[in-house]
């Protein structure tokens, strides 16, 4: 017939980050929009799929791979990152550590699309809820970014705030919506 079923771009977005950044509440935050409070370290892989419709009437589905506590050692990390459209590195504005440690994640990131294009990078601050006990200063997360022209968000899996904001923006940039 002359039904035309709509378009649903699907793309594939991995969370990158230390162990306890925030990398499950963000993404069970987003999927399920609650926050568990209880930390388990995830052991195998998640991944949560959320459909969004832009502004157009536009369907999109992000695959949200989450590698949980997964350390940058492990041996299937790579199989995860290949083929991502976008890579969220994460880290906690309280841990300097896992903010420094995001050049590490960035060289694997590098190594696995060394053949191919980079996919977007996005690079987000979480734990914004505890601005006063912050040990990255903005300055040190906008020099970063830049550096690196990586898209920039910071939000808070405990109070919410930005989560969909930050997914929202990411998945109209992966579909050329502006
Ligand atoms: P992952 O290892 O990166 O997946 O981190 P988790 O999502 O398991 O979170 C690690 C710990 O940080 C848990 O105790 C969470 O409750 C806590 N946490 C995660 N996001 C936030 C946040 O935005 N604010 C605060 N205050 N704690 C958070």
């Amino acid at each position: 017939g002359d039904e035309e079923e709509p378009t649903q771009m699907q793309f594939k977005v991995i969370l990158l980050g230390d162990g306890s950044v925030g990398k499950t509440s963000t993404a069970t935050r987003f999927t399920q929009g609650h926050f568990k409070r209880t930390y388990k370290q995830t052991i195998g892989l998640d991944f949560f799929i959320k459909r969004l419709v832009l502004p157009g009437e536009i369907n999109v589905a992000l695959q949200i791979w989450d590698i949980g506590g997964q350390s940058i050692g492990s041996k299937m990390i790579s199989n995860y990152i290949y083929g991502a459209d976008a890579i969220v590195l994460m880290y906690d504005i309280t841990n300097y550590q896992s903010f420094r440690n995001l050049e590490d994640w960035m060289r694997l990131v590098r190594k696995v699309f060394s053949e191919g294009p980079m996919p977007h990078v996005a690079l987000v601050a979480n734990k914004c809820d505890l601005e006063h006990v912050r040990t990255v200063t903005k300055e040190k997360h906008n020099d970063f970014a830049d550096e690196n022209e990586f898209y920039s968000y910071s939000l808070s899996a405990k109070s919410g705030d930005n989560v969909r904001g930050t997914f929202h923006r990411l998945a109209a940039d992966l579909a050329g919506v502006t």
